[in-house]
């Protein structure tokens, strides 16, 4: 059942659609504090508030996400909501601010989702898209050695279930349905409208067929139950930030079982304290000693996997970057693994003692008396600032 989707098909299609992500609304960092959240949304009410933009439709809807978005996020509760499950989460849960959404009122994530996916992906097989259980995403951080090694990780997902007393069909345990009356048990009810026959959803069975006659008292009849359902996912190799698996039928059970919504994992990828990652090619600074540097020696680099040697040669200058074929990230999306690439930063000693800054009083001596060029950077430096005044001058 599992199917990975990755990266732009299925995100850059719904963002126009979607609510957009509550830290971009306010242009803060997803750790952003209690404190910075506050003031990006008061520059941010400043600046767009109907009061100040009179007739300004962008301006208006602007205020509205702002505010919204500060509702969310300004309480501990509902942030952490947010963080973990996205907008499906939290979802009316903003006051004023959600419900003056216009066009998107009382229409959730989910149901947006499942116009669009419905439309690409043809029909789920049994049910109508309004029973149909809603798509569901989740928002994943996971660390960039998960990220990059993959890992099966156990998720709670707090989701509806079909009742486990009346198994979906809402009916008490012992009872079944009974065809509805309304649409003799069709679903579909056929309406004059002028000169017009237009075929209808039965608005009495909504389109079942069938009614309860005597409710199951556990769901109330209505087929389904909430429950932190537990899950094991499989996180593929070399996700980043931005991709999304789908996990097909893992959303929330369907009305009267009808068939389930889908699970959308969102990747974020947490920052790491050694490496940097563009693309599948990971970074990382690695400081050398300046003896090193002019001698050349071996150092042992990071990887994700473990420590691998790097040889310096002679006369390596600050700044060069050292690339180690296939240590990056594995593609998620097929093809060769990135490489590592390793940057060397020349550090300038400190804590000298008295011999050992005579010592280097020595060797610039030695440096500077001999006919020889030991500063290659510098000659090329200080040729370009000469040129530079006498270009003044003219
Ligand atoms: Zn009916
Ligand atoms: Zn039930």
């Amino acid at each position: 059942m599992v199917d990975y989707r990755v990266g732009g098909i299925f995100y850059n299609d719904t963002e126009s659609m979607a609510k957009r992500d509550y830290y971009e609304v306010l242009g803060v960092s997803r750790n952003a504090s209690e404190d910075e959240i506050k003031k990006a949304y008061r520059r941010l009410a400043m600046k767009h508030h109907p009061d100040r933009n009179p007739n300004n439709k962008t301006a208006e809807e602007n205020f509205k996400q702002a505010k919204e978005a500060y509702e969310i996020l300004s309480d501990s509760q509902k942030r952490a909501a947010y963080d973990q499950f996205g907008h499906s989460a939290t979802d009316g849960m903003a006051g004023a601010g959600a419900a003056g959404f216009e066009g998107m009122g009382g229409v959730n994530f989910s149901d947006v989702f499942g116009d669009i996916f419905g439309d690409i992906f043809g029909a789920r097989g049994g049910g109508s898209a309004a029973q149909r259980g809603a798509d569901l995403q989740y928002n994943l951080d996971i660390s960039l050695e998960d990220a990059v090694l993959g890992k099966t990780m156990e998720l709670t997902i707090p989701t509806l279930v079909a009742c486990q007393d009346c198994h979906g069909s809402g009916a008490r345990k012992g009872t079944s349905l009974a065809s509805c009356e309304e649409c003799h048990g069709q679903g579909q009810i056929r309406m004059q409208q002028g000169f017009f026959s237009v075929q209808q959803t039965c608005p009495k069975c909504r389109g079942r067929g069938r009614v309860i006659t005597d409710p199951c008292p556990t769901c109330h009849g209505r087929s389904r139950q909430k429950q932190n359902r537990k899950l094991s996912v499989k996180i593929p190799k070399g996700v980043d930030t931005g991709d999304r698996i789908r996990l097909a039928g893992e959303g929330e059970a369907g009305e009267g079982g009808a068939a389930p919504g889908d699970l959308y994992i969102q990747m974020h990828v947490r920052p790491h304290a050694l490496f940097e990652r563009h693309g599948n090619n990971l970074h990382c600074e690695v400081p050398i000693s300046f003896v090193t540097a002019a001698l050349g020696g071996e150092l042992e680099v990071p990887t994700l996997t473990g420590r691998v040697k790097l040889k310096i040669p002679p006369e390596t200058q600050s700044g060069k970057v050292f690339r180690l074929k296939g240590l990056g990230t594995p593609s998620v999306r097929g093809g060769g693994a990135g490489d590592l690439l390793c940057k060397v930063a020349v550090e300038t000693p400190i804590n000298l003692s008295a011999k050992q800054k005579e010592m280097l009083h020595e060797f610039e001596k030695t440096v500077l008396t001999d006919k020889t060029d030991h500063n290659p950077q510098s000659r090329s430096w200080f040729d370009k600032v000469k040129r530079f005044f006498e270009d003044m001058k003219h």
